[in-house]
């Protein structure tokens, strides 16, 4: 089927919840993809920071393919040999020594949130409140969603699950003033995503954590986004010295295959007990097969040497962009999540459009801030290429807002 085709079909039958680009991609290797019409593009957006291997990663593809012939489901009924391979590996890499499967991100998140209150309730404490942040995002789900802090996913779906409250992130004093002796947790992505790349002074996640422990609250990253590798440490609060008590994961888990995983220590995990806490797909033999082999690629492989080199070399490419284009306000990021924030009035969806024309995918978050998350693999050559294209679109948008 060619683009035409495939845009008919999804129109006609697709539930209309997504806003999507008038093309389809059916085709990928590394960094690069292939529309209908054969239309070859330079991709920076990973699947949402899903790809971190690039796509079709040959390792990811391998494991899969062996998998699917050995066994592709069966239910947590049984033991199963992946998922507990896959754990063994999250936890020797990690703070945590227990990993709970599910198949997504916000799922990851409701249980996060399920155990969090589970642990107060098994210990008798009347801890249930969850502070969360200010522009963050957990998810869609209805627990997820109201860890949310931003009104526009949350509108139309009230009544929300209560007892969560927001406040500003990287503001130690309005996080000090808002925990009590009811909260559970505090609910924290270590760079913030979907609310426009934001990313923590040095110090504020020790100190979240400080308070935490202060008034006896646990401390939950949300490392769905900036998890597997995307900073350049394989996880996102490496770079800050401070460990959660539950962590989640889910995008760059799996190669590109649906996962989500909640880790915690066992001093907490211990509060799931069986029949507690379930997901019939959870950690299934293919997922966690594909997860196995990407865990593996990125430890073995140089891939967060390479994250941590190319990302220092984007964000000197994308610097030099600013320096150039008065309305380019801010570059901001880690390892391979960077953000590139406009002045007020420039419209960061033309910007976005006029890439895709030009055969490069990235995307735009918080209404005004480019992002550029691509696979972790990604080259000097591709990152080279990419400031071409993205240099002749922003030039193009400086002549019109001069006009
Ligand atoms: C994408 C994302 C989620 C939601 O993941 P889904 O798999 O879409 O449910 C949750 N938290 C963060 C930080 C994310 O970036």
């Amino acid at each position: 089927m060619d683009n035409k085709a495939i845009i008919e079909l999804t129109t006609k039958h697709v539930a209309n919840t997504y806003g999507r680009f008038p093309i389809a991609i059916v085709k990928g290797k590394g960094c690069r993809v292939w529309d209908g019409d054969g239309k070859q593009y330079l991709d920076f957006t990973s699947g949402l920071a899903v790809c971190n291997l690039g796509h079709c990663h040959p390792n990811v593809v391998n494991a899969i393919k062996e998998q699917a012939e050995k066994l592709i489901h069966i239910s947590n009924l049984y033991h199963i040999e992946t998922q507990s391979e896959l754990a063994r590996l999250l936890t020797e890499n990690s703070f945590a020594d227990k990993v709970f499967f599910c198949n997504s991100g916000a799922e990851a998140n409701e249980a996060a949130i399920k155990l969090a209150r589970k642990y107060f309730s098994t210990k008798g404490e009347n801890r249930y409140h969850i502070i969360t942040m200010e522009k963050s995002f957990h998810g869609r789900t209805f627990a997820a969603l109201a860890a949310t802090g931003q009104k526009k996913f949350q509108a139309g779906f009230e009544p929300l699950l209560e007892k969560f409250t927001y406040v500003p992130f990287n503001d130690i004093e309005a996080l000090r003033n808002a925990i009590t002796e009811h909260t559970a947790a505090v609910m924290i992505e270590p760079i913030q995503g979907e609310g426009g790349v934001n990313v923590p002074s040095d110090d504020y996640l020790k100190q979240v954590k400080e308070i935490c422990k202060e008034k006896g609250a646990l401390l939950i990253f949300d490392e769905v986004q900036v998890g597997m590798g995307r900073t350049g440490a394989l996880f996102g609060y490496e770079n800050y010295g401070a460990a959660p008590d539950i962590m989640t994961l889910a995008k760059g888990l799996a190669g590109g295959v649906a996962i989500g995983a909640m880790l915690a220590t066992d001093a907490v995990a211990q509060a799931f007990t069986p029949g507690t806490h379930a997901s019939t797909f959870g950690g299934n033999p293919l997922a966690t097969a594909a997860g196995t082999a990407a865990l593996k690629t990125i430890i073995n492989e140089g891939v967060l040497d390479n994250c941590r080199k190319s990302g220092a070399y984007l964000t000197d490419k994308l610097n030099g962009l600013k320096g150039k284009f008065a309305f380019l306000k801010e570059v901001r990021g880690k390892g391979l999540i960077i953000g590139m924030e406009l002045a007020d009035g420039i419209k960061g969806g033309d910007i976005v459009k006029e890439c895709l024309n030009k055969g490069l995918l990235i995307n735009c978050v918080g209404d005004k801030t480019l992002r550029f998350i691509p696979a972790l693999v990604v080259t000097t050559q591709e990152i080279d290429e990419m400031t071409g294209i993205l240099t002749a679109v922003l030039e193009g948008i400086s002549c019109t807002s001069l006009r």
